[in-house]
This record gives C-alpha cells, structure tokens and sequence, in this order.
C-alpha cells in the first residue's frame, strides 16, 4: 500500500494543529431553528434536488438488516433498542443489547430554575419506517419549550430543542446531562475525526474526563453502548471551553455532560440546542458474516494474470482463504476518481474474481486529485476549509489532493459517480478510506463554518452531511448489488452516526508513527473500546503495517485474543490463512464465543496471557495470546465445565499444526518466545 498512511499522517497532522470545537446552542437567531429544519428535511430527502427525487424515494426503504421505526409518542424502537421518550422527547430510559443505559432521564438542566415545572406533550408526526419525526410542546416556569426529533432505522435521534425565554431571564449554567448505568459505561471513544482523542477504558483513566467541544462522544461495555454527537459548538457561551464536555463517576452512576452555559448570564432569546443521539450496537456482528467476507488488502491488475509460470495469483488466494479482495487507489487514474482509464483491465480482473468465488472492492477516499479533469471549477467549493492537502511524493501529479467536505457539491458528484460506476461494472463493494469522516470545515461556500458576534468564522463538523452521503452511497451500491460489502477505514474515529451502513471497519493506523524499538502496547481496555465492533454494531479489523509499531504476529496475538482478524497484504497472507483454515475446521461460526473478559474458561496465573474460547461440541478452541514481548513459560488452568469439554482426559493439541499439547490433569502448558499467539484445541478423550 504505497504511501497510504502518508494520507493520513498529512491530513491529521493538520488537523491537531486546529482548535476544537461544537453542538449547536443558538442564543439569538430563530433562524438557525428554521435552517436546523432544513437539515433534518434534507435528511428525509423531503427537500432533496428534483434530479435526486427517484433515488430519494428509494432511500425510504428500510435497508437490512435493520427494521422499520416504530414509534408512539413515548416510545422510539429501532433494531434491537427501545427508548421511552419523556419530557422534551428525551430519553427517560434506552434499552441496547438487554440492559438498561440510563441511571436517571436525560435532562435538560437550566440553573437556577429556568425549566422548573415543565409540561407539555408530544405527538408522533410522521412515520415511514425509514424515519419517524415527533414534536413536543411544553413551558416551564422560565421557557416556552418546542422539541423536534428524528429517529431513524439505524437508530439514530436527531434533537433540535428551542427554548424560548417567557421573558428575559438570569440563567447561571446550561447543560445536557446524560445519566448513566456506570456498568454500561466503562468504555470512552472521543472523536474529532482525527487522531490522538482519548479513547480507553473509563476507570483505568480515573472516572473523570473534560475537554473542550468535541463531535462525538460514546460511553459502553463490551455489548452496548451510547453516543452523543453535534456539529459544532454554536451558541456555546463559556468562561472555560475547555470545561464544555465532561464525565464524572458517582457511585454507580456515570454522568456525561454537555455545557453549554458556565456563568450568570442574561437570556433573552431563543436558545436553539442540536444534537445526535445513538443507541449501539446498532446491529449484531457475528463471526458468521467475517468468515465469509475474509479482506485481502492491496491487490493489482496483475493478480488476475499469469505469471511466468502461469500461475493465476487470484488462485493462491482463493486457496489461502480469501473471499474479497480490496484494489486501492490506483484501481483508477487520479486519486479519488470514479470512473477508471483500466476498463479492459477491470472487465477482466471482475471476471477472474468472480470465477473464484471471490467478491473485489474498489477504494473511494475522501477528496479528488486536484490535476482530475472532474475537479476542474469545484476545488474551492468542493475542500474542506482550511485545506487538509495530501502531497505524495509517489505520482503527485495525479494523487496530490486536498480533503473535500460531505456537505459540498462532492457529494452529489460522489454519490452519482458510484451509480454510474455500479451500472457499468459488476463490483462487489466499496472500500472507504477516510470517506465516513466528517472532516473539520470552516467553508462557508458550501454552508460549513459559523460566524461569532466578532466577525470570526469557526469550525463545523458536516456529521449529518457525512451521515447523509453514506447512507445514499449504500443506498446506491445497494440497488446494484445487494449482497456487497461496504468496508470503512477510519483509524480512531469510530463515529456510528457516519459508519452504520456500512458492514465493516479497519482501525489501528493511528499507531503507525510508534515504532518497533519502543515497544509500543496498545492497554487492553483501550483495545475494547475502540478496536471490536461487538457493542459498536460493526464488524471490526485490525489494521498492522508491519513493524510500525506490531510485528504481524504480534497484532494477531493482540487483536484476535478479542476475535477481531488482522487484515492481511498478499505478503503477510500465509500468517492468517492457516488461522482461517484451524477456525473453519472447528465450526467457529456456530460455537459460542466466550472471551478472556467474561472469564472464558481458560486462565493463567500471568498477567501477561490471556485466553478466548470458541466452544462447540463438547470441546473448546482456545486463542492463547502473551502480550509481552519476553519469554515465559507458564499453565493455562481449564474449566472443564465452563469450557463445555466432555467426559475424559483432557488432550490439547495445536490446532494449526496439529502438534499434541502436554496436559496435567485440567493444566495445559504452554510456552512463548515473546508477544505471540498459539491456537490450541481441547478436548476429553475417553
Ligand atoms: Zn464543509
């Protein structure tokens, strides 16, 4: 993958060099409410360009596997989650994955008594399956209060909440509250579409977190989880915008807050408050759907011809395991571009493909190579502001390129391109890089950016825009291709409002500037947060580049202790297809899976080793991982009960090289030189 990762290093490089900030609290302008109107029409498609009318009413149809939004005026239930709405339409409880989120009702608290005695009703205003819409209308002591929110099948609640003063009242702090089970909260993914946010276990990082504005924040557990997210940090009036969103642990209960007023203030106009809330998982993974999709990265044209020895390499690939194959950049000309020169060349690399039983996936990024002959008039309309550029030094005339902006005409151009696209070839998917994000934008040509009393243009993150694009590209391949694959690489951004139509995310380029000397750790509650789709609702991969900073092993022993594959390279294919092979013959895709976390049946008295189990039969297969790099020999101590394994001895033996393992009594031994992994086999033997 030539000098991908300079994408990144380049664009997010710059990227942490700009300040932060966002949601959408608006102290004066109603016009704001009427255009936060609008972009929630948008969504729909209600106000959608008449050339996107056929493909807008396509885009009601509830997409699989979700299910069409039932709604009542206190109920919302999309796939798998229910949430009672209370006053204001805001969560009074969310259920996900079986359990309750919320310790206490989201709130909207206004000190010192700005919304006491509130009282309304709400009403459901439509309904179409795809989207249901509901209103409230209550006053409080201090408020008149109207609240518009969108649910969609993914789950997804938009909120515009305006409340207007009965007459000009003191306020001294305004905030959203978000109550939660701390169980249910043991897990921090902060996002702002670049690198270096905290993303890690709660109670490892002390209980307690602040920062400044941010676009999204999701609070979890292994299964389940809850975001927040918003555009921008409008309206915000702050002494400490460093203080703007918080968490604090109290007992059992983990409190998320969003501060939007920190000081005696007088309110004397509407105050408009935009923001997401999504409930995750928002659909269930299952090993089922990975062992059918199994990525291979970074192939050529050239894999579907001969070599000298006329050897197809397609073959060994689809005898190593492989079921996709992923063409990056270069499948096409210049950078980004929809449309290739190599049409002979596609033709016949679909054909090898598909011969084989093999799915190829062409990328798509996040910007078009600024010499494209379709770039010509739309640079400056079209870019992020100020200019993300990526300067390559490998064929810079055609890959040079500055990151484009979802909320510009890119969209519209993307989205037809890929329809287009779809019409012409037999592509099996689509593989993302960077294109779920929702760049940082101050582009105000295209409705990015937001203007303080000073003149001052500031940050907005398009996420609706970023959300709204990707639901209509999956829309689109969709309906050319309703069993294909659409594959995310987003490292450290895993935002789901942006990310929940596709079927699939590679993270882990974010540690690519670590390197091997430093003996770089990724901690184990930070690799659940962020790097297993489990409560997220996304089938995960790891990302390695080998040695920066993880040998290849060393990130399978890592990443598949948690049941999360390592994406392999044609030349790091022979370490994964013998793992794929030992899992296919077990029948991991109807054993029950029981990881290192919910205690799974194997246990060392090292720290430093951990075991996941498939369980299946009467017999369980072990994934052993030492994460340190050091020698150590030690006992793994098996539950037989647990484990499920039948009457017996016990025998252990290497599930890929078939080796018969030493076992005494319920102990099996093993032995490792340094970070690895080895797949071991239990079973009873009469
Ligand atoms: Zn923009």
């Amino acid at each position: 993958m030539p000098s991908h990762y300079d994408h990144y290093c380049t664009g997010r490089g710059g990227l942490r060099q700009e300040l932060v900030f966002m949601i959408r609290l608006k102290i004066h302008a109603v016009a704001l409410c009427f255009q936060g109107v609008l972009t929630v029409l948008a969504m729909w498609g209600i106000l959608a360009a008449p050339t996107r009318a056929a493909e807008e009413i396509r885009a009601h149809a509830v997409p699989a596997p979700y299910v069409a939004v039932k709604a009542t005026p206190t109920q919302f239930e999309s796939l798998g989650r229910e949430t009672r709405l209370g006053g204001m339409l805001l969560p009074e409880q969310i259920g996900a994955a079986g359990r309750p989120v919320l310790a206490a009702p989201v709130r909207i608290v206004a000190e010192p008594a700005g919304l006491d005695g509130l009282d309304g009703s709400g009403r459901v205003v439509e309904n179409d399956g795809n989207a249901a819409r509901w209103e409230w209308t209550g006053e409080s002591s201090g408020f008149r209060v109207r609240s518009v929110m969108t649910g969609e099948c993914d789950g997804f609640c938009w909120y515009e909440i305006t409340l207007t003063p009965r007459q000009p009242l003191t306020l001294k702090s305004l905030r959203l509250e978000i109550p939660r089970v701390a169980d249910t909260a043991r897990y921090l993914h902060t996002s702002s579409f670049t690198w270096g946010r905290l993303s890690q276990g709660l109670p490892e990082y002390g209980g307690r977190w602040v920062d400044a504005f941010m676009p999204y924040i999701w609070l979890g557990d292994e299964e389940r989880g809850l975001a927040w997210c918003a555009e921008s940090d409008e309206g915000f009036r702050l002494t400490e915008a460093t203080h703007a969103l918080s968490v604090t642990t109290e007992g059992d209960v983990v409190r998320f807050a969003v501060t939007l007023l920190d000081h005696e203030a007088t309110v004397d106009s509407a105050i408009v408050l935009q923001f997401g809330l999504q409930a995750t998982p928002v659909k269930p993974v299952s090993f089922a759907w990975r062992a059918k999709a199994r990525i291979l990265h970074n192939i050529r044209y050239d894999v579907a011809v001969p070599d000298a020895n006329g050897h197809v390499p397609l073959d060994a690939m689809r005898d190593a395991g492989v079921r996709t194959v992923v063409f990056h950049d270069e499948w096409t000309d210049y950078f980004g571009r929809v449309t290739t020169p190599h049409d002979k060349e596609l033709r016949q690399l679909i054909r090898a493909c598909h011969e084989r039983g093999i799915k190829l996936l062409v990328y798509m990024g996040y910007g078009l190579a600024r010499n494209a002959p379709e770039m010509k008039g739309h640079h400056d309309a079209w870019s992020t502001m100020p200019l993300i550029p990526w300067n390559p030094t490998y064929r810079p005339e055609f890959r040079g390129f500055d990151a484009t902006c979802a909320r510009s005409g890119w969209s519209d151009w993307l989205v037809n391109g890929i329809d287009k696209l779809f019409s012409e070839y037999e592509l099996d998917g689509l593989y993302f890089d960077g294109t779920t994000e929702a760049w940082r934008c101050q582009n105000t040509s295209h409705g990015c950016g937001w203007t303080d009393d000073d003149g001052n243009v500031h940050t907005t993150y398009p996420v609706l825009a970023a959300r709204r694009m990707m639901r209509r590209i999956a829309d689109t391949v969709h309906r050319h291709r309703p069993d294909s694959i659409l594959d995310a690489h987003m490292s450290g951004n895993l935002t789901m409002p942006t990310l929940s139509f596709c079927d699939s995310y590679w993270d882990g380029e974010q540690f690519e500037y670590h390197t091997k000397a430093e003996k770089f750790e990724i901690p184990l509650h930070a690799f659940r947060t962020e790097f297993m789709g489990y409560a997220h609702g996304l089938d995960a991969e790891f990302l390695c580049y080998v040695d920066r900073p993880f040998a290849f092993n060393e990130a399978i022993a890592l990443a598949w202790l948690h049941g999360v594959e390592v994406r392999p390279y044609p030349e790091t294919l022979e370490l994964v297809s013998p793992i794929w092979k030992a899992l296919d013959a077990f029948g991991i895709t109807t054993a029950q899976w029981q990881p290192y976390w919910k205690g799974s049946g194997a246990e060392a008295r090292a720290e430093s080793i951990k075991a996941s189990a498939w369980v299946k039969d009467g017999k369980a297969l072990l994934f052993v991982s030492h994460l340190k790099r050091t020698p150590v020999e030690a006992v793994l101590h098996l539950d037989r009960a647990k484990l499920g394994i039948g009457p017996g001895t016990l025998a252990a033996r290497d599930a890929i090289t078939a080796v018969a393992l030493p076992v005494t009594g319920d102990d099996l031994a093993v032995k490792f030189d340094g970070m690895e992994y080895q797949l071991v086999e239990v079973r009873g033997q009469e």
